[in-house]
């Protein structure tokens, strides 16, 4: 069975000679749902929980955006922002944890812009920190000009937040920033992103950017990788510019050629690795807590997660999915922390 499922499956986007062999189209709203869809097709009529494969619980606080960033279909796509009601998510919050999962992880199309009446984004996690057996709670991707300082404030002294904020660049030079309309000059995204890094030790620092956006130059792609190795980044996301018809973006001129695209790709994703690796050796010697993922890839070998966002490769007998492990860090691989219990 194919179920063409997400974005991409809103109508108009996709043309229907494209929808040969497929199944089911399930739009971004329904997602979720698919078990339940299917469970409807088939004639059965309970309603499915959603099913996690991992030992993080994703929890979508809210969907849409309205910020209209110039190579962006989302808005569109998804339609303008709507947030679910805090007494919904936490009672959402309250089974996960009732199921055991340990790590919940704050989704959504744009996190930081999550109202519910006059709740926001700091009031839910305050409350979902006070939750009793939450371990961990994890802030996926954040928009920069949505981070205030109470949400570095909480951070830095919750026992639960992981230490990992994944903030979004694109460029690092301001002629690109604002051509591609985003809501930040490079001057305040440095300024957040160092505010971030002295209020919580260890923090890991991940990002997103787009090479070969229409007018990017020499000098703008130089200014990226400037900021780049200026600051600790532990993680990049590295995407070359591609055109979505409907955007912005989509009727921009200056392209930049395809090979410099792909050189500038490569050059990224490179410095990215570097940048990796000096985050996880700082790791060696420390003792921290995994959260186990799966135990059954090599004879005594379990798999899981750093707060700081990191894999680790734990070498011990006698361990169990999902549970939180004190690990004693040897070595970093290239790919994993390497440790035991
Ligand atoms: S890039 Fe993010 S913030 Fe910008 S329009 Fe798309 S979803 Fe919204």
């Amino acid at each position: 069975m194919v179920i063409l499922a997400g974005c991409v499956a809103t109508p108009g986007i996709v043309p229907a000679t494209a929808l040969h062999g497929i199944d089911h189209v399930v739009p971004q709203p329904d997602k979720f749902r698919i078990p339940e869809l299917l469970g409807m097709a088939s004639g059965q009529t309970d309603r499915a929980a959603p099913v996690f494969f991992t030992t993080r619980a994703l929890l979508p606080v809210q969907d849409g955006c309205a910020f209209r960033c110039a190579y962006c279909i989302v808005p569109t796509t998804r339609g303008a922002p709507r947030s679910r009601p805090m007494p919904q998510l936490l009672a959402e919050a309250r089974h996960l944890v009732h199921q055991g999962f340990k790590e919940i992880v704050i989704t959504g199309t744009n996190v930081g812009t999550y109202r519910d009446e006059h709740h926001t984004l700091i009031d839910l996690l305050m409350v979902l920190d006070d939750l009793p057996g939450i371990e961990r709670i994890r802030i996926s991707s954040i928009e920069l000009s949505t981070v205030e300082k109470p949400l570095i404030e909480w951070m830095s002294r919750s026992d639960h937040a992981c230490r990992y904020i994944h903030l979004p660049l694109q460029s690092g030079d301001n002629r690109m920033l604002a051509r591609m309309r985003r809501r930040y000059t490079v001057e305040q995204y440095r300024a957040i992103a160092e505010t971030a890094l002295s209020a919580i030790p260890g923090l890991g620092l991940g990002t997103d950017l787009i090479t070969g956006f229409p007018g990017e130059d020499e000098v703008a792609f130089q200014a990226t990788c400037g900021l780049i190795d200026a600051l600790p980044f532990s993680n990049l996301h590295v995407f070359p510019f591609s055109q979505r018809p409907g955007t912005v973006a989509g009727d921009l001129d200056n392209r930049v050629p395809q090979a410099t695209i792909r050189d500038r790709t490569r050059h990224l994703i490179e410095c990215g690795q570097t940048k990796r690796n000096t985050f996880a050796h700082q790791h060696v010697g420390q003792c921290l807590p995994v959260l186990i993922e799966s135990v059954d890839t090599v004879p005594d070998t379990s798999e899981g997660w750093t707060d700081t966002y990191l894999p680790v490769k734990v070498h011990g007998k006698g361990l169990s999915r999902n549970q939180i492990v004190k690990t004693c860090i040897d070595q970093w691989d290239g790919n994993h922390l390497l440790g035991h219990p």
